[in-house]
């Protein structure tokens, strides 16, 4: 995506302060305090795993408040640290399910794509939490994939789907928020794909999101969130 020099000047300015703020205050564990980690090898093992889902694949519940603090690092202060600790998770927790499948050659190197934020959206928060996250992700999996950012546009600035309580209403909400990049038709067809997000509450934004790489031609979408 082609930007403005002034947006470069506040991309820029953003991600420094985002350093800036990272060196001044230390993280520390969501869990005990411990310095350091954003969440310490003890307190990694004691998370609440999520009920089963025949659809969403994601290693940590979201009703367990040292996901719900680190969640809120990562889309409110995308701190390099915090990502790469639930990349790291949605990574081990992937590698689980697809394992199988890629011996099998039923997936194949897939495109690891980012729910996109509306730009307005993401003008005001400076970053796309999902897409830090599945670009970590990319750079650090022990399986083969490849990093697609340009092919989900949000065409619909929606409320936040977290203020929205009503499962029907959530789906209403999100129905037709997203469209295909020009070209990105032939980076997808027949590839196989996981798409990502942070938090996936009833998984009607990763559906919708979903319908549209289905539609493109999509050989098989993965629909993964870092907390369910
Ligand atoms: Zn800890």
């Amino acid at each position: 995506m082609r930007r403005s020099f002034g947006a470069k000047v506040i991309h820029i300015t953003q991600s420094l302060l985002r350093e800036i703020v990272s060196m001044l205050f230390p993280i520390s564990c969501a869990g005990c305090n411990a310095q350091k980690t954003p969440l310490c090898t003890a307190c990694a093992r004691t998370i609440v795993e999520p009920e089963h889902s025949d659809t969403l694949i994601a290693p940590w519940s979201f009703r367990d408040p040292r996901v719900r603090s680190l969640i809120h690092h990562l889309k409110y202060r995308g701190r390099t640290v915090v990502v790469r600790v639930c990349a790291e998770a949605l990574s081990e927790r992937l590698t689980e399910e697809i394992s199988e499948k890629i011996t099998y050659g039923t997936f194949q190197d897939p495109l690891i794509i980012p729910i996109p934020l509306h730009p307005s959206r993401k003008r005001s928060r400076g970053y796309n939490q999902a897409a830090l996250l599945a670009q970590t992700l990319a750079e650090t999996a022990l399986f083969s994939c490849v990093y697609e950012q340009n092919v989900l546009k949000r065409i619909k600035d929606t409320p936040a789907q977290a203020h929205i309580k009503d499962k029907r209403e959530r789906a209403r909400n999100i129905v037709g928020a997203f469209a295909l990049h020009p070209d990105a038709q032939e980076k997808i067809a027949g590839r196989d794909v996981i798409l990502i997000d942070d938090v996936a509450t009833t998984g009607a934004t990763l559906r919708e999101a979903e319908k549209v790489l289905k539609c493109a031609g999509a050989r098989e979408v993965l629909l993964a969130a870092v907390a369910h």
